[in-house]
């Protein structure tokens, strides 16, 4: 592999621990008060993540110098996932130039792109034969395209090397950044995925940088300028929202066209990140989907530990599998 390490950040080099601090992670909350952690209910708990395949996809993430989102997020899945070796790459740095109340991604100044990244990044995935891959990235408001072109890059190289593989992207919301969208659509990746996060109400307070309806209207576009292509996106409940904000997030997502809803429970990272207004319970999850499924949602992920990527190969094995029987039954 070639030496890389004149691409990293200089600080990250004379301190490679210095994103493990979460007053460095996180210096714009480091003011904030202590939003106390609350005992998980017996319905989320997890398994510690130990087994020899979770061992040997944490190897070639490193051995790759790949930053994952698995990690950086601290997601509770990783334990299952990895044992599978199905990780969401987080590609253009572990460093986020937005700074939201839930997430545990560092925030800061971010360094150079890393022109070998997209090769990598193929490389994992012809090397674990993964049938579906999830590619998502911090936000780069620091850069002309918001990224745009990086996400090409990376795509085409998948393709490349892996021309069966199905690839999914979850994207930032490229605002300010226009002819993004239009540059990654056109690289086709197979489904499009951008979050929502969370109800229009709570956007100050959980996702200031952002603009609800300017991500609305990001995944509508998608739509009208490739018809076929798959799109999703996701909110975390456990925020403060109420089941009508949640009903008409979904109205939202049906109105620009969203074929796949996620819905999962916010967990708080650190005393420093939101606190949680309530832990939804799977019966509530159960009615979310319900509901969902009955707003016409082509597919649906509703459950605590419902995260993005969490399944998404199998998941588009079904999303694909639905999209034909409605067809056909429309057909009829
Ligand atoms: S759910 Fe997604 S982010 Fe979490 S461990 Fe699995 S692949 Fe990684």
């Amino acid at each position: 592999m070639q030496d890389r390490e004149h691409l990293k950040d200089p600080d990250r080099l004379k301190d490679p621990d210095r994103l493990k601090d979460p007053a460095r992670r996180h210096p714009e909350k480091a003011h904030r008060p202590d939003n106390p952690i609350q005992r998980k209910p017996d319905w989320i708990r997890v398994k510690a993540p130990v087994s020899p395949a979770y061992n040997e996809t944490r190897r070639l993430m490193r051995e790759l110098d790949l930053t994952t989102v698995c990690e950086e997020a601290g997601c509770p899945n990783i334990g299952e996932c990895w044992a599978k070796k199905h990780a969401t790459v987080m590609i253009m740095g572990a460093i986020c130039t937005r700074a939201c109340a839930f997430c545990n991604v560092a925030t800061g100044r971010p360094f150079a792109l890393d022109p070998l990244e997209p090769e990598h990044v193929a490389t994992m995935v012809a090397h674990t034969g993964l049938q579906h891959v999830v590619i998502t990235s911090v936000d780069r408001d620091d850069l002309e395209d918001g990224g745009a072109a990086h996400f090409v890059r990376t795509i085409e190289a998948v393709r490349r090397e892996s021309p069966d593989t199905t690839i999914e992207i979850l994207t930032p919301d490229f605002m300010r950044k226009p002819g993004a969208l239009e540059k990654v659509v056109e690289a086709r990746p197979d489904v499009f995925n951008h979050n929502l996060e969370t109800v229009p109400r709570l956007y100050p307070s959980i996702r200031p940088g952002a603009r609800y309806f300017h991500s609305l209207r990001l995944l509508a576009r998608v739509k009208e300028l490739d018809p076929g292509m798959f799109t999703k996106s996701g909110i975390m409940v456990g925020l403060g929202e109420d089941k009508g904000e949640v009903g008409q997030v979904m109205d939202d997502m049906r109105s620009a066209e969203i074929d796949f809803i996620t819905i999962g429970q916010y967990l708080q990272p650190t005393r420093k990140h939101a606190a949680i207004d309530r832990f939804v319970t799977p019966e509530e999850f159960g009615a979310y989907e319900k509901s969902a499924y009955a707003k016409g949602f082509l597919m649906v992920s509703a459950s605590p530990l419902t995260r993005s990527s969490h399944h998404a190969g199998e998941d588009f094995a079904r999303l694909r599998a639905a999209r034909q029987a409605r067809l056909a039954a429309a057909a009829e």
